[in-house]
């Protein structure tokens, strides 16, 4: 019978990396010559959990061969391409030890602060260390600039407890985790829905390195995706926005009203057309406004309602047995 090299780890995993990757081929081998090192020289019994999210490419071929020499790593396969989130999420429900580290595939988060989170966990018993960008030299101005607003609003839409700067590169404690796990948000929105939670937290400052090859899976629609899903998911201001709009309306169209009073009483008439067509598109644009808003609502709700999972998984190394889907 063929032999799974992982079934010598044991169940009680100190460390799980998480890692999700999407036609990662080229980053890959530079990631593991920088990431097996730094979590061998641990000495922690540790697990990587690899979520090949869809890859078209060789990623899931390259880990399946990697496994033959090392142990540690786990393979979750999800059956199409789901999204940094879903794929996230898969691997952190599927993650086994007392503490979750999740990583970028690109080598933009340096490895080597893995070990350094998790002993600022353990001595100041934190349940959440983020990694912290102590500049962003290397990204470009216009990701600069987009980064700069997205977390410039979400301060002000959650609260102010959202470490600005920190990604999707941090360290989360059993507890932690299990508490992200309960909530049914869908989709989940980590950077955000990890502060809220409200553990006690640390922060670990790092340099954010370009990425090491390929490139970004992260064109601008998926941006902003990411900040649409962010505000709705944790306000509901937006909706307060109709109120606002409606009022000024009202407002507008009064001072016009007068207006054309005025004129009227002076014997005179108030010259139409121009002044028809702009009330009237104000109107107009009022309305679709607070249509469309409304409408980002509603689908929320109704994709929460209907409960799809947002991944399946087709395969996992470590757990044959399995259920192939779940709900995240
Ligand atoms: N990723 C993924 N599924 C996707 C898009 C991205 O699993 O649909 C992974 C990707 O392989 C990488 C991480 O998410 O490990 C972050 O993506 P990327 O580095 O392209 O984003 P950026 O750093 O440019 O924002
Ligand atoms: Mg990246």
């Amino acid at each position: 019978m063929h032999h799974d090299p992982t079934d010598r780890i044991e169940s009680s995993v100190e460390l799980s990396v998480v890692i999700p990757m999407f036609n990662e081929e080229e980053a890959l081998p530079a990631l593991v010559g920088r990431l097996r090192p730094v979590l061998d020289a641990t000495g922690e019994a540790y697990e990587v959990v690899a979520v090949d999210d869809g890859s078209t490419d060789t990623t899931a071929e390259q880990l399946m061969d990697l496994r033959v020499t090392w142990p540690q790593l786990r393979v979750v396969r999800l059956r199409r391409n789901s999204g940094h989130q879903a794929a996230l999420t898969a691997g952190l429900h599927r993650a086994r030890g007392h503490y979750a580290a999740s990583l970028d595939a690109d080598l933009q988060d340096p490895p080597e602060k893995i070990p350094e989170m998790l002993a600022l966990a353990r001595s100041q018993h934190l349940d959440i260390v983020y990694g912290v960008r102590a500049d962003r030299s290397t990204d470009t101005g216009f990701k600069r600039c987009t980064a700069g607003a997205y977390y410039w609003l979400m301060r002000r839409v959650v609260g102010t407890h959202v470490p600005a700067q920190a990604g999707d590169f941090r360290l989360l404690s059993r507890g932690a985790l299990e508490a992200l796990k309960a909530l049914p948000d869908q989709p989940q929105v980590y950077r955000l829905l990890v502060p809220w939670l409200g553990f006690p937290s640390g922060e670990v400052t790092y340099h954010r390195n370009q990425r090491v090859a390929g490139h970004t899976k992260y064109p601008l629609r998926k941006m902003v995706l990411l900040a649409v899903d962010s505000i709705i998911g944790f306000s509901v201001a937006p909706l307060r926005l109709a109120t606002w709009l409606g009022t000024l309306a009202f407002f507008v169209c009064l001072g016009v009203l007068m207006y054309t009073l005025t004129v009227y009483a002076a014997g005179d008439t108030a010259p139409g057309w121009t002044s028809l067509i702009i009330a009237v598109l104000f109107i107009g644009a009022v309305q679709l406004i607070c249509l469309g808003l409304l409408g980002e609502y509603i689908g929320r709700i109704y994709t929460a309602v209907r409960q799809r999972p947002t991944y399946y998984v087709a395969h996992d190394t470590d757990t044959a047995h399995a259920p192939a889907t779940a709900i995240a």
